[in-house]
C-alpha cells in the first residue's frame, strides 16, 4: 500500500520494563473487516500492539507507526458444548476468564498476567505453568486470519495455509495484522485450584519435585532466590496445582480475597523501590517464612495464575530507569548445570529482584518457527536498570545460555546481541520469507538490521 501524505497523531508508548519509549504515530483499525490501515508522512514501517505487556521493544515500533487493537475486542462465537471460542484479537485473556470459567470452561495456557491481549498470546507464542502438559498458547489455536499489507486476508490453521499458521504463532507481529481468533478451551469443575508449595534447598531438589509433580500436577513453577550464594544456591518455593471441584474443608474462602479490587502504584517513584539490600532482605524472609513442611491451600485462579495482577502498574516500583526482565532457556539435555553457573553468576553480582522465576519446559511442540518453549528449564528474573555493571553481568549470563545452545525470550528482552537471536532461533531463515514488508519492531532493526 502506498503511504498517503497525511500527519497521523503521535504518542508515546512505553514497554513495560519502562525503560525503552517512544513516540509512535497512531493509525487504527476501525473493524476487523476495515483494510489495512493507509500511513502517512515519514512512517516506514507499522507494528500492532497489544496491551503493552511486552518487556523490551519487539511490542515498540519507535518514531514509526502503531495499529492499538485494543479496539478489536468483541467475541464472536462461543460453544460452551465443545469449548470453541472465536473473537478479535485486541480481547483480554481476563475477558475470556469472565465470559467463560462460569460455564466450566478455561484457556488451555495463560501467561502470568492476565491482562495481554490474544494477538499478543499468539505473536509470543506465550507459555504458563503447565507447558510440561499442555504446551504453548498456540497449540491451542485452531484457526486466526492475518491481514497483510498488502490487503490480502489468509485464514491459518495447523491444516490451511500452515506455514503462514506457523510464522505467526510467535511470529513478533511480524507477518501481518491479526484480526480474530479461534481457540480451544478446556473443561474446569470450578474456579478453585487445589495447591501445594514446598520449599527445596538446591537444583537437585528442583529437579526432584519436577520429576514428581510433573507426572501428578497440571501446574508447577518454582521461586527461586536469586541472592543466595555459596550452599543456599538454587534454594527457592516450589507451587504445584491442579484445578479442584470442590474447596477444601476449613479453608478461608478464596472468593473475599479475589474479589478485592486490584491497588494501583499511584506515581513513579524518583528513585527504585528495589536494590540489592531490600531484595536480599525480601528473599531471605520469604524462603524462611514458607514452613519446612509442604503447605497446601485451595486458591481462586485470579491469585494463583496472576499473583502480580493485585498491584496494577508494580512495574512502577523500578523507579524511572525501568528494569529488565531476562529470561532464557536451557535445553533439558544441559540439565540444570548451566542454570547453577547463572545464579552463581546472578548470586556474585549481588544484583537481581525478588521476582525470580524456574520453571522445566515439557516435550510438546510449539507450532511457531520463533515460539520460544521447547523442552529445558527457563530461569526468568529481573533487575532494576543499574547501568554498565548490570549489562556487564547480562553479557556473562549470554554467553552461559549460548555455550548450552540455548535462547532468549524476545518477549522479556531489550538488549539481547544479534548473534545470540540468530543462534538461538535456527528457523530464522525460514521466517524471514513470511515477514510482512511494511511490518517492523525496535527489537527486529535491533537484531536484524
Ligand atoms: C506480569 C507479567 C507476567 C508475564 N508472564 C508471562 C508468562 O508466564 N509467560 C509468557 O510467555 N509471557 C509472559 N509475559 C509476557 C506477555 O505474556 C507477552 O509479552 C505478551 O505477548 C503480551 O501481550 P500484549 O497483549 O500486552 O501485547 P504487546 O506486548 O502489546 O505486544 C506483543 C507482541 O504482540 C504483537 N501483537 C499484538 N497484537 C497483535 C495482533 N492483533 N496482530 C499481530 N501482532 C500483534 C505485537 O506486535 C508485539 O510483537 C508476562 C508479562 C507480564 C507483564
Amino acid at each position: 500500500m502506498t503511504p498517503l501524505p497525511v500527519q497521523l497523531p503521535a504518542q508515546e508508548l512505553v514497554s513495560w520494563g519502562r525503560e525503552k519509549r517512544g513516540p509512535h504515530r497512531i493509525l487504527s483499525l476501525p473493524t476487523r473487516h476495515a483494510p489495512f490501515p493507509a500511513w502517512g508522512v515519514g512512517v516506514e514501517s507499522i507494528l500492532a500492539v497489544g496491551n503493552g505487556r511486552s518487556y523490551g521493544d519487539s511490542g515498540l515500533n519507535v518514531g514509526q507507526g502503531a495499529i492499538p487493537m485494543g479496539g478489536l475486542d468483541r467475541f464472536i462465537a462461543f460453544d460452551p458444548v465443545d469449548g470453541r471460542l472465536r473473537c478479535e484479537a485486541g480481547v483480554l485473556i481476563d475477558d475470556i476468564l469472565r465470559l467463560t470459567v462460569p460455564l466450566g470452561w478455561f484457556l488451555n495456557v495463560t501467561p502470568g498476567t492476565r491482562f495481554v491481549t490474544v494477538g499478543g498470546s499468539i505473536a509470543n507464542d506465550v507459555h504458563g505453568k503447565n507447558h510440561h502438559l499442555t504446551g504453548s498458547f498456540g497449540c491451542h489455536v485452531t484457526r486466526l486470519e492475518l491481514l497483510r499489507s498488502d490487503g490480502e486476508r489468509r485464514e491459518c490453521s495447523p491444516t490451511q495455509n500452515s506455514d503462514w499458521f506457523a510464522a505467526t504463532i510467535g511470529g513478533l507481529g511480524l507477518t501481518g495484522i491479526v484480526t480474530w481468533v479461534e481457540l480451544r478451551l478446556r473443561r474446569i469443575n470450578g474456579p478453585f485450584l487445589a495447591t501445594e508449595s514446598m520449599r527445596f534447598n538446591n537444583l537437585n531438589e528442583f529437579m526432584a519435585l519436577s520429576d514428581e509433580s510433573d507426572a501428578t500436577h497440571e501446574y508447577t513453577v518454582a521461586w527461586i532466590d536469586g541472592t543466595a550464594v555459596g550452599a543456599r544456591r538454587g534454594r527457592g518455593i516450589f507451587f504445584r496445582a491442579t484445578h479442584s471441584a470442590a474447596l477444601a474443608e476449613g479453608a478461608p474462602s478464596p472468593s473475599r480475597r479475589t474479589l478485592t479490587r486490584p491497588l494501583t502504584l499511584p506515581f513513579t517513584p524518583p528513585l527504585p523501590l528495589v536494590n540489592s539490600l531490600s531484595v536480599k532482605a525480601f528473599n531471605q524472609l520469604y524462603f524462611h517464612r514458607h514452613p519446612s513442611t509442604p503447605r497446601r491451600a485451595t486458591q481462586h485462579y485470579e491469585p494463583f495464575f496472576y499473583p502480580l495482577d493485585s498491584v496494577l502498574e508494580w512495574n512502577r516500583i523500578y523507579g524511572p530507569k525501568g528494569f529488565h526482565q531476562y529470561q532464557c532457556l536451557i535445553p533439558a539435555s544441559h540439565g540444570s548445570e548451566p542454570i547453577d553457573r547463572l545464579l552463581d553468576e546472578i548470586g556474585r553480582a549481588g544484583g537481581g529482584s525478588f521476582l525470580a522465576v524456574l520453571k522445566r519446559f515439557g516435550t510438546p511442540v510449539s507450532p511457531g518457527m520463533l515460539s520460544f518453549p521447547r523442552p529445558g528449564l527457563t530461569l526468568a528474573m529481573d533487575f532494576p536498570e543499574t547501568g554498565a555493571g548490570l549489562h556487564a553481568l547480562f553479557q556473562r549470563l549470554d554467553a552461559i545460555v549460548a555455550e548450552a545452545g540455548g535462547r532468549l525470550y524476545p518477549a522479556k528482552d531489550s538488549r539481547m546481541p544479534a548473534d545470540l537471536f540468530r543462534s538461538g532461533y535456527p528457523q530464522l531463515e525460514q521466517f524471514v520469507a513470511f515477514k510482512d514488508p511494511q511490518m517492523s519492531s525496535g527489537f527486529w532493526r535491533r537484531v536484524m538490521e
